[in-house]
């Protein structure tokens, strides 16, 4: 089964390979060579001034950044249910927010946001996601957080880009802490988290917020090599393993190819009728919204042997996803958009004549036609 859910991703072979080892022990100066090279390639990713792991999902690093970084009122950007997350990390905290809510195809607007900081002075942090997974929605994050340093430069900016950190190339310029995670764009297991910090976001965590998602506990800890608590040793292994099979290619060739092959799946996929839900799609997926959104997804399971996302809430049964982040092969690309063509075929919607196959190699590959 090609598994093509964004998130979880399929991990490469040599990355479960090096995780197959004997497990170590995390106090020892084995691990703590694996952890420095593990930190080393994520500065190089993740172009932030500090770096830290945590062992947790990716709600843990937002609710780390959320906690760590948020003193007062938190605006989430709400455009689907991470976005929605945000806002409930916060209350369940105590701290004030204020959202601003789109449809879950809209990516926010600048003066929105800038609106809002007028509104309510007491913002001290904005969270938002650079790819919001729930509709495959790309935010424009940095435009947001150059127009708030601008206008207020204390405000600080967590971007979640746990569908985004390995997939684009981001402006970090702005933003003060960049949260990524493993079962994502990094094409590991589910249990480890990333936050990438500014300097700026390292000056204000300060003594840090709370016990185990400790910020200033794990920046001392991390700096010489290890961690507060029992690191995740065996995914710390794994993501040494997948940043140096990143590198082998070289990162910026990667994104250049992801982009590339979601452009191509789009122009695929939309040749032969259907619709890209989100108005600004993210690199990360391709998101269609289908009134057959369920039939599809059922043919592409039992008949192709593909495995693809379907939507939440109100979009549940109306929308599939089909993932873009990861080393993937262009034939299993290839062959996920014309198993689309031949599913719709079966479902008596159009007949099939090759095209989303032919569109999508004329422009993945830059023949002329
Ligand atoms: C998956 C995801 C999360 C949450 O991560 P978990 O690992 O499920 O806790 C947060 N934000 C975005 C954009 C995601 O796609």
């Amino acid at each position: 089964m090609l598994l093509f859910t964004p998130g979880p991703t399929p991990v490469p072979e040599s990355v479960r390979k090096a995780m197959a080892e004997e497990t170590i022990h995390h106090r020892t100066p084995e691990f703590e060579a694996i952890f420095a090279r593990a930190r080393k390639a994520l500065f190089h990713l993740m172009k932030t001034d500090e770096v830290v792991m945590l062992a947790s999902t990716g709600t843990g690093a937002m609710e780390a950044a959320v906690t760590n970084l948020c003193r007062d009122t938190l605006l989430n950007i709400n455009a689907g249910k991470f976005g929605e997350r945000f806002g409930k990390i916060a209350q369940a905290h105590g701290l004030r927010n204020v959202e601003l809510k789109y449809g879950w195809d809209t990516p926010a607007e600048v003066e929105d946001v800038l609106d809002a900081l007028q509104e309510n002075p007491r913002i001290d942090a904005i969270a938002i996601q650079i790819s919001e997974s729930a509709g495959g929605l790309r935010h424009p994050v940095e435009a947001i957080a150059a127009a708030v340093k601008e206008a207020r430069p204390d405000v600080m900016i967590i971007a979640d880009g746990i569908t985004a950190v390995g997939v684009e190339r981001i402006d970090v310029t702005h933003i003060d802490a960049l949260l990524a995670g493993s079962q994502k764009a990094l094409m590991l297991p589910p249990g480890l988290a990333v936050i990438g910090l500014s300097h700026a976001a390292v000056e204000k965590i300060g003594a840090g917020k709370g016990y185990y998602f400790n910020l200033a506990t794990e920046i001392k800890k991390q700096r010489a090599n290890t961690t507060a608590w029992t690191a995740a040793t065996t995914l710390v292994i794994g993501l040494e393993a997948v940043l140096s099979e990143i590198d082998s290619q070289g990162v910026e060739s990667l994104y250049d190819e992801t982009a590339r092959r979601g452009a191509a799946t789009r122009a695929a996929l939309e040749a032969i009728g259907l619709h890209i839900y989100p108005k600004t799609p993210a690199p990360s997926m391709t998101t269609i919204d289908d009134e057959n959104a369920n039939e599809i997804r059922t043919l592409l399971k039992n008949e192709f042997d593909v495995n693809v996302a379907g939507g939440q809430d109100h979009l549940k049964g109306k929308i599939f996803r089909i993932n873009h982040m990861g080393l993937i092969k262009p034939y299993e690309m290839a062959w996920v958009v014309n198993a689309v063509e031949v599913a719709l075929d079966q479902l008596g919607r159009r007949t099939y004549d090759g095209t989303a196959g032919k569109v999508f190699n004329e422009i993945f590959f830059g023949l002329s036609v």
